[in-house]
């Protein structure tokens, strides 16, 4: 199929952006990667009049540290934050998330902020965002306002922004100090979306634990780290609670074996790595 006829614009400049959004919010899409929006046109699933093409915007793309936060611009592409040097250290849970997306290509073109507006509930980016707290900026011509993730991810492919919004940011907290992560998945070949995706944040009292291909968003749980012995039987809960549905891909009871199996390791890596750094 080929997508319905629409109007293509580039913009340089944020101002302009929301300009158009002003206009015509409820018929415009943001254009980033379009490693997702592209496949929503050609199948018509998505059937805007005007696309707002922001790949090449200068102004949103960057990398930088403030506050504690690292700040990524909304044209900057997934492979630009993979191969920064300092990315191991500063945020080290999405130094190792980001080679499960997919395959080099499509992070060559598809962006950070675009994977967390597109929201979708497998997607790595968006786990790794509600597992460490992190924050997205949204602004129209009117407003701009800063959201926790929990509050921005609503479900599935669905979020607070609204119509006239841009996502001009997404903020990631630095490493804590005393801190040790992981993030592991499951999927049937090596790139494809996950079946079942843990991201674990350790710190010196609290294990955060994030799931995603489960629920219709990313389910964080924070557990006490000197509950430690009892992780097997609240992972057995969670994995109930996420509600999860038989699908092509696998059925609800091994994506509630693959919860309880890759959540136990996951956890386990990121204790070992708080363990390494306080010796
Ligand atoms: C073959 C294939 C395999 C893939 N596998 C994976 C995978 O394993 N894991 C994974 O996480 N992803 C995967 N993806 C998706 C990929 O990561 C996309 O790049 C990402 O989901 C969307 O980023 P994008 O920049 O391409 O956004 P686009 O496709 O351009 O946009 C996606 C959506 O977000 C909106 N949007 C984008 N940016 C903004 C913004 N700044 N403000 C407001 N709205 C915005 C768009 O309007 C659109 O609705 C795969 C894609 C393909 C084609």
């Amino acid at each position: 199929m080929k997508p319905h006829a629409f109007e293509y614009r580039r913009v340089e400049k944020v101002s302009e952006a929301l300009q158009w959004l002003r206009e015509d919010g409820e018929n415009a899409r943001i254009l980033a990667g379009g490693q997702s929006l592209v496949i929503l046109l050609n199948m018509r699933l998505a059937q805007p009049a005007r696309l707002l093409d922001i790949s090449r915007c200068a102004e949103l793309n960057y990398l930088r540290q403030e506050k504690g936060m690292l700040c990524i611009g909304a044209s900057t592409t997934q492979a630009q934050l993979q191969y920064w040097p300092d990315l191991p250290r500063t945020v080290p849970l999405l130094a190792e998330a980001i080679p499960f997306i997919s395959h080099y290509q499509i992070r060559n073109r598809g962006t950070v902020v675009g994977s967390i507006a597109h929201a979708d509930p497998s997607a790595e980016l968006p786990l790794c965002l509600a597992t460490l707290c992190g924050r997205v900026v949204l602004r129209s011509h009117k407003k701009s306002r800063v959201l926790d993730a929990a509050q921005f991810q609503q479900g599935m492919l669905t979020t607070a922004k609204e119509t006239d919004e841009l996502l001009t940011e997404v903020r990631f907290p630095v490493a804590g100090e005393g801190h040790g992560y992981a993030f592991d998945e499951f999927a049937l070949r090596r790139g494809d979306f996950a079946i079942v995706a843990c991201a674990v944040d350790v710190g010196p009292e609290k294990v955060r634990l994030g799931i995603g291909g489960v629920a219709d968003k990313p389910m964080v749980v924070e557990w006490e780290r000197r509950d430690s012995a009892s992780f097997g039987q609240k992972l057995n809960d969670l994995a109930w609670q996420l509600d999860a549905q038989d699908d092509q891909h696998a059925s609800a009871a091994y994506r509630r074996h693959l919860v309880r199996e890759l959540g136990q390791s996951t956890i386990d890596t990121a204790l070992s790595r708080c363990a390494k750094k306080e010796d």
